[in-house]
């Protein structure tokens, strides 16, 4: 399973060579961004969940200062 904001593998790298991507929204389709240099994907989810690999960090753990590219999704903040 995924969740918004999490940190994913993909089955195969992005074409910059990264392998890294935030989930960036989670509906009828999903949203992913290349974590190495900020490009956008959207598949459907069927599509995503096909292509996914695994889930190499669960939002809750990511650190946003680890990851430039990364942009904590808004129901994640904590005061
Ligand atoms: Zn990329």
């Amino acid at each position: 399973m995924f969740e918004l904001g999490d940190i994913v593998q993909m089955k195969k790298p992005h074409a910059c060579g990264t392998n890294r991507w935030e989930v960036t929204r989670v509906g009828a389709d999903i949203k992913i961004k290349c974590l190495g240099c900020g490009h956008l994907v959207m598949l459907t989810r069927r599509d995503f969940t096909k292509k996914l690999k695994k889930v190499l960090l669960p939002a809750a753990e990511v650190d946003p200062e680890q990851e430039p590219q990364y942009v904590r999704p808004a129901p994640l903040q904590r005061p």
